[in-house]
């Protein structure tokens, strides 16, 4: 069976100590974990997927532009992947389908669910920042299109100790979401 595996915007200014909106130690703590989980991934043949925001200077029509600060700017180094992952993705290019994305789900506006469906994939594996934004958008949106979600406890993170907990939870409880720890 083929899996996928989504690396959400695990990037440097959603990770990094000056990244423009980032989650800090708890993003940056991820490290390692996601880059060795993309590489088994990878190793074994299943598909995987980069799905990271993108946004144009002052877009007067994104709904983000008043919310936060600018982040993830088209062609900005803020929009490399952060740290290893960004060397496993220059090894690796040709087999990690790179997506850009431009609100919180991964699923909105992109032809993600096409990927799976081409794919007969059925099983979704999550890790990235942050936990209670755009982790949980996705396995909402996952969740509504019928696949199972896997998360990954030590791959995900987010700047609000608290809404990372509740999103937890709600993973499990509420989508029926595996928990990996
Ligand atoms: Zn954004």
């Amino acid at each position: 069976m083929i899996k996928a595996l989504l690396v959400v915007d695990y990037t440097v200014d959603f990770v990094a100590k000056d990244g423009a909106l980032t989650c800090g130690e708890p993003g940056i703590a991820l490290e390692n974990y996601i880059t060795k989980l993309t590489a088994a991934f990878l190793d074994e043949g299943h598909f995987v997927a980069m799905p990271v925001d993108v946004h144009d200077v002052d877009d007067p029509y994104h709904p983000e532009t008043k919310q936060f600060p600018p982040h993830n700017i088209r062609g900005t180094a803020g929009r490399e992947l952060y740290g290893s992952l960004q060397q496993l993705y220059n090894k690796c290019k040709k087999d990690i389908h790179w997506m850009d994305k431009t609100r919180f789900s991964a699923f909105a506006g992109t032809d993600l669910e096409l990927l799976l469906r081409a794919r007969r994939i059925t099983q979704l594996h999550l890790v990235g920042v942050c936990t209670d934004i755009c982790i949980l958008h996705t396995a909402v949106d996952a969740y509504n299109r019928g696949f199972d979600i896997v998360i990954h406890e030590q791959g995900v993170a987010s700047f609000d100790a608290s809404g990372h907990e509740w999103a937890l939870r709600h993973f499990k409880n509420t989508l029926g979401a595996t928990i990996v720890r």
